[in-house]
């Protein structure tokens, strides 16, 4: 497993965490970082775009929709520091993707084995809702991280990752989103899971086995690419 050791995509981060490009999301990311919820008051937020993580020779991406406010804005990695963080990374470790079941900030010890985690979008929006401006100005990082690390598989979190997907693949119609969807024409395969998000866990739409079962999926998937 490489983490953070392909140059190029070393040089995709450097210009992702510089980007100043939606004003609106910089607004805003900076804005939280200031303001900071009580229970983080005492650190110091990350506050920029956030870029990609995991093993640079990865063929599976798992694909969020943007940083949380309060999670990724805060810690500078994707799904580290919250619930989300908490559900997806278990499922990780359970199915051989994550060396450990948690994820709570960089240095943790955290490392990938085989997977990359990125996101549709890099700063955190509003309500979790950027606009199509939004996600069209941010899409090129991920195309450009998509073809450095010849992704072979896409797990898309939730119908806007699943959708942005689609977009890179300029593929119309659109096959609907749902859980278990699958979509393969060129490029990477697509897997539809829905988010972890604790709107989804809470209320039991994302059990714990459902998200390893696509999990699985995209390991026996990425294993026949070898
Ligand atoms: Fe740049 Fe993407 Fe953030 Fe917009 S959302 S400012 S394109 S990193």
């Amino acid at each position: 497993m490489n983490q953070d050791t392909s140059p190029r995509l070393t040089e995709l981060n450097a210009e992702i965490t510089g980007c100043r490009a939606c004003p609106r999301l910089v607004e805003w990311r900076e804005r939280v970082a200031r303001e900071k919820r009580a229970a983080f008051r005492g650190e110091e937020y990350w506050g920029r775009p956030v870029p990609g993580f995991g093993d640079t020779s990865a063929k599976v991406v798992v694909l969020g929709l943007a940083p949380a406010a309060h999670g990724a804005n805060r810690t500078g990695r994707f799904f580290t520091g919250d619930r989300s963080a908490d559900f997806l990374v278990a499922s990780m470790y359970r199915t051989g993707f994550a060396s450990q079941p948690t994820s709570t900030h960089i240095g943790d010890g955290l490392k990938l084995r085989g997977a990359w985690i990125s996101a549709a979008v890099r700063c955190a929006p509003p309500a979790n809702k950027p606009t199509p401006a939004e996600r069209d100005a941010c899409l090129g990082f991920l195309r450009r991280e998509l073809e450095l690390l010849e992704a072979g598989v896409v797990v898309c979190l939730g119908a806007f990752a699943w959708d942005a997907a689609l977009r890179l693949l300029r593929v119309r119609p659109k096959p609907k989103f749902g859980h278990g969807a699958t979509f393969e024409l060129e490029g990477p395969m697509l897997l539809g899971c829905y988010h972890p998000s604790q709107q989804n866990t809470f209320t039991g739409v994302l059990k714990p086995e459902m998200l390893d079962e696509v999990l699985r999926a995209a390991h026996d998937k990425a294993g026949r690419l070898r």
